[in-house]
């Protein structure tokens, strides 16, 4: 079991226990039962999913149709937007230059441009031949030249695509695109509208640790959520949660090894180099598309990025090594956790 997976088993523990007290606390209530719905769907997004729903017994079979619905958006849409699969529109527009855009890339495209905007270049969809060029150098256990950098940091920016209602097209050969930062957050929420929409009482959607949730005003207490200590075992903190998202970006888990030495997965799209002096960013946000941006873009930046942050979205940055690390908040990331920060 790995660290994530970890995560995923105490909120679900958590999501136990919590939906386990709103049973007792409702049993007087004979008109129902509120019961707790888990599935954990599998070869998803290559990673580990929870969906969980907070309903009335009686409408269990509504539930489970929902629960199936929000399953089914993910894999609609992780088969609409991977690089790893060859047919995905975004595979098609990379290989063969274009490609039909159905409603949802659209969307997830454009807000992918805006962000792009919004954080000052610190997330670009469109640096996708640095990605290559440093899952490359991996494979060839070769830091890449400087000058293998500025090529690819030259080959691909959001002026080489047209974008219109339909379809999507490359200006420029070299061009490609990589939604991997924001298309597990975009799934998320899309997920959890799927509960939404069948009023569900409460739904939590999570892929491989990042979530979103929420709880009906008729729902009492909070979605328990564990931040991951980059530097060893266990949970570092702990969030209530009733509305939003909470997605994080950690080079604990996912990076390069070249020559023996850790490189980011994350790439400052501004040099080309793999993001350096953040270990782990938590973001919490209304919407999981723009906590998972943020996540990817608070990597590069590290706390300077706080500048640009929007009010409604708050963020943990960890910044420095396991000997000396420090924490940086944004005043209202506070507000959210259930017991101080383990700093030890
Ligand atoms: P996450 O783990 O959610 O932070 O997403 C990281 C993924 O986003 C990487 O595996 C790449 O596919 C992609 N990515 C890496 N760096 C960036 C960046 N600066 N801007 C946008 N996407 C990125
Ligand atoms: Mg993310």
């Amino acid at each position: 079991m790995n660290r994530k997976q970890l995560i995923v088993l105490g909120v679900c523990v958590a999501l136990c226990l919590l939906v386990g007290i709103g049973l007792w606390q409702t049993s007087h209530d004979l008109r129902y039962t509120r019961i707790n719905l888990v599935t954990h769907p599998k070869g998803i997004m290559g990673t580990t999913c929870t969906i969980a729903a907070i309903v009335d017994s009686a409408e269990r079979d509504k539930a489970e149709k929902a629960m199936k619905n929000a399953e089914d958006i993910i894999r609609y849409l992780e088969f609409k937007l991977s690089t790893w699969l060859e047919n995905s529109e975004i595979s098609r527009l990379n290989h063969s230059g274009k490609s039909r855009l159905s409603n949802s890339t659209r969307n997830v495209v454009n807000m992918a441009k805006e962000a792009a905007v919004y954080t000052h270049g610190a997330f670009d969809a469109t640096c996708s031949p640095l990605i290559r060029l440093w899952r490359e150098a991996e494979e060839e256990n070769r830091v890449p030249s400087p000058r293998q950098i500025a090529h690819a940091r030259e080959a691909s920016n959001w002026e080489s695509f047209t974008i219109t209602k339909t379809a999507m097209q490359k200006n420029h050969s070299t061009a490609s695109l990589d939604l991997g930062g924001i298309a597990k957050g975009f799934a998320i929420d899309k997920a959890l509208n799927m509960l939404r929409q069948e009023k569900i009482h409460g739904g939590l959607v999570d892929i491989g640790g990042d979530l979103a949730c929420y709880r009906k005003e008729n729902i009492e207490g909070t979605w328990a959520v564990g931040i991951q200590d980059p530097f060893g075992k266990g949970t570092i903190a702990s969030l209530g949660l009733r509305n939003g998202a909470v997605c994080t970006s950690g080079n604990y888990e996912r990076f390069f090894t070249i020559q023996g030495k850790r490189y980011s997965h994350i790439i400052d799209p501004r040099t080309g180099y793999p993001a350096e002096i953040t270990p782990s960013v938590t973001v919490i946000a209304p919407l999981a598309a723009h906590a998972d941006v943020w996540a990817t873009a608070l990597s590069v930046t590290g706390k300077d990025g706080f500048d640009f942050l929007p009010k409604t979205i708050h963020s943990m940055v960890i910044e420095g090594t396991k000997e000396k690390p420090s924490f940086h908040q944004t005043p209202g990331f506070r507000d959210y956790l259930v017991k101080p920060l383990n700093t030890k």
